[in-house]
């Protein structure tokens, strides 16, 4: 009885550990269902996101067939999902399979990012890839394939090229317009030469043809005088006038001449610099102009004027021509000319410069002839009144650009002019 009674409690207390054991279980059923279910829902959202990825994405096993599809892949490689899943990646052109196998290999390794490839499309047209892969393992670490991740980078890549043909487009003509820009230099620098030559040639031409002129031309104007002279009584009023406009021609053309000597002397001359008194080099210009001034009854003053270090035979010359000028060119009443100077610094070198002035009353020179006054030949008046050759001005600026500076006016028609011209002070 007692027995009996032992083995029922036993069995109970069986029956009660059992009970817990099925409650257990029931438990840790109901939770592999509940993780069950997150997983399939993970799946879910996980297949969800591939598929709305706007990147190909594609799943391969380790020989390289299609596990993974996505919806990206069907629109940028034109095979669907059925028909690319099971296969070999199709997207592999014949020509391409040793790189896809270098690839497959590496994928398998560990993560690639970034490579550019190039592959075709269903249709055959060409496409630029950049292509990113994550190898994947099972639990225990076994790699069981890789997802493989495509960017279609076509536009850039076309971009990348079309920027690479005008790059070379534009090296080609910067070759191009280098090498014309070295012929035209060349050619420039053998014109110049021959310029130059042909200046050396005509400035010689010139110096032997004045000079060779002067004494014939010295000859008739004395002849035709002389001839004047003694049978003036003789001719008749006609014949008189005829003779002395020879002679004035004569004249003419003997200062016409003078000028050129002077101008193609100036060209050729070898400059002497040494310590130049300005003063003296206006008196020198003043007695040469002794008679115009006494004729006309000029009057010239000047400002105390500098010692310079230039070359003493040429600023006679300048002086000369701009208050010869000065006087010539005079208004209503008497010429009058002065001459002043004044110590700059020359705002492009940074070295000392006289600066020196000839100021004047006379008839001026209207705006737009201020610098054509200084070519050759060029006159604003000619002959009666204003007797000259256009010579004088070009001579100066010759002169005094030779000696490094330069010259200009400053002028208004009736109202006289100022010339200024600068000239390095040297070590005066
Ligand atoms: P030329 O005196 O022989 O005519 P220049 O070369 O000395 O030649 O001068 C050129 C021209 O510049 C002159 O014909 C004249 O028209 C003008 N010119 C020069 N200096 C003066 C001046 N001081 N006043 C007015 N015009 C001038």
């Amino acid at each position: 009885m007692e027995k009996d009674s032992q083995l029922n409690s036993d069995l109970a207390d069986e029956l009660d550990v059992a009970r817990k054991r099925i409650s257990q279980l029931e438990d840790l059923v109901g939770r592999c269902a509940a993780t069950e279910e997150t997983l399939l829902q993970s799946n879910e959202i996980l297949h969800t996101l591939i598929d709305a990825s706007p990147v190909a994405v594609i799943n391969l096993d380790p020989q390289g067939r299609v596990l993974m599809w996505n919806k990206a892949a069907e629109t940028t490689f034109g095979w669907q999902a059925n028909e690319a899943i099971g296969s070999f990646n199709p997207i592999v052109p014949e020509d391409r399979k040793v790189e896809f196998e270098k690839i497959r290999e590496l994928a398998m390794q560990g993560p690639l990012t970034g490579i550019e490839i190039k592959r075709r499309k269903k249709d055959g047209s060409p496409i630029d890839l950049s292509l990113s892969t994550a190898a994947i393992s099972d639990p225990k670490g076994v790699i069981t394939g890789y997802i493989a991740m495509f960017l279609d980078i076509s536009a850039r890549k076309k971009a990348e090229e079309e920027l690479e043909r005008s790059h070379s487009r534009l090296e080609e003509l910067v070759r191009e317009r280098t090498s014309e820009l070295r012929q035209a230099n060349e050619k420039l620098s053998k014109y110049s030469e021959e310029l130059e030559s042909s200046n050396r040639g005509l400035e010689q031409f010139a110096y032997m043809a004045s000079h060779d002129l002067q004494a014939p031309l010295l000859a008739i104007a004395t002849n035709l005088k002389m001839f004047l002279r003694r049978y003036r009584e003789k001719l008749d009023e006609g014949t008189e006038k005829f003779l002395s406009d020879a002679v004035d021609s004569a004249i003419r053309m003997q200062n016409f001449i003078r000028g050129l000597l002077a101008y193609s002397r100036t060209g050729t001359r070898e400059l002497e610099l040494k310590r130049t008194d300005s003063a003296l080099a206006l008196d020198t210009a003043l007695g040469n102009l002794a008679s115009m001034i006494k004729e006309t009854g000029a009057v010239i003053t000047r400002d105390k004027l500098p010692v310079l270090h230039t070359d003493p035979s040429q600023l006679p010359h300048i002086f000369q021509n701009l208050i010869g000028n000065a006087i010539k060119f005079h208004g209503n009443g008497p010429p009058r000319a002065h001459v002043s100077a004044n110590k700059q610094t020359d705002p492009g070198t940074g070295k000392k410069v006289w600066v020196f002035s000839v100021k004047d009353n006379g008839i001026g020179i209207p705006p737009e002839a201020k610098d054509v006054i200084f070519d050759i030949f060029k006159r604003l008046k000619s002959g009666g009144r204003y007797p000259g050759a256009g010579i004088g001005l070009a001579t100066c600026k010759r002169i005094i650009e030779r000696l490094g500076g330069s010259i200009r006016v400053e002028s208004e028609a009736g109202k006289g002019s100022v010339f200024y011209f600068h000239l390095p002070a040297g070590d005066e």
